[in-house]
């Protein structure tokens, strides 16, 4: 799933692949902009910001795209086969003289004037991997709805920008709190903008996620996706639920007894303990 970490990545591969020369192609597979032609431009920049991707063209444009819940861009050599999905799935085709940028599955794919990139990301808080990171805004935004339950203050990219669920819940864990937990009961709540940029730092330059320290397979994660399976510090069998209003339901996972205090509406507040 990509969070801040693989946006970032990803931002830094088409980078390194479009800027080197002016595109030989350019195919944007969606309605608004099927007749748009950028050949001849040259990227100036790629940027991340949170989960959204700038990519800034000669002549005041950019390409704003969202990866959501499985988009992706890869970066081929000119020549090589294509297999990060199949066609129906392309949604952008960058190219220079040497090197093909693909986009599959891109859920928000728009060009705007690189003046206005404000209506795209103008609404992000600070961002994790940004060189503007402000730890201490983050913090007054995430505390600034002191009733909101700790998982979705730290999802809201208006609070600060780049943690997805993957994160979420492996913040809430490594901090011992339920993520139901209200903002305003968070013990040292400095400590989660603070766990936040390590985690995604330490990730970011790195194809696999890594928050427990031990790279091997299997082994790389405390919570997220072991719903059933034994916690890793106590051994109760880890839970798992959806958060967030009706309808918008984000996916959680947490050890009841690690991370004690309000559980999901309808559960016992104190899970097994
Ligand atoms: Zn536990």
């Amino acid at each position: 799933m990509p969070e801040g970490d693989t946006v970032w990545r990803t931002a830094r591969e088409l980078g390194r692949a479009l800027t080197g020369g002016p595109l030989v192609r350019s195919d944007l597979r969606v309605p608004a902009l099927a007749t748009v032609d950028l050949t001849g431009r040259r990227v100036t920049e790629v940027l991340p910001r949170g989960k959204h991707l700038l990519t800034r063209l000669e002549g005041g444009l950019t390409l704003h795209s969202h990866l959501r819940m499985d988009g992706a861009w890869r970066v081929y050599a000119t020549g090589e086969r294509w297999s990060g999905g199949p066609g129906h799935q392309i949604r952008a085709v960058l190219a220079t003289a040497d090197r093909t940028a693909v986009g599959y599955r891109l859920p928000v794919l728009e060009l705007l004037r690189t003046a206005d990139e404000h209506t795209a990301v103008g609404h992000l808080g600070p961002d994790l991997l940004g060189p503007g990171w402000d730890a201490q805004e983050a913090l007054r935004r995430l505390l600034a709805d002191p009733g909101r339950p700790v998982g979705e203050a730290l999802l809201d990219q208006r609070n600060l920008a780049g943690i997805g669920n993957v994160y979420k819940s492996e913040l809430c864990f490594m901090l011992r709190l339920s993520p139901w937990l209200p903002v305003r009961d968070v013990p040292a709540p400095e400590r989660l903008p603070a766990l936040a940029r390590k985690l995604l730092e330490a990730n970011k330059s790195r194809a696999a996620r890594i928050t427990t320290g031990d790279p091997r397979h299997d082994h790389r994660v405390w919570v997220y996706g072991r719903a059933g399976r034994p916690c890793r510090r106590c051994g109760t069998p880890l839970r798992t639920a959806g958060q967030g209003d009706a309808g918008r339901e984000r996916v959680t996972y947490w050890c009841p007894r690690c991370q004690p205090g309000p559980g999901p509406a309808g559960t016992p507040g104190r899970g097994d303990d």
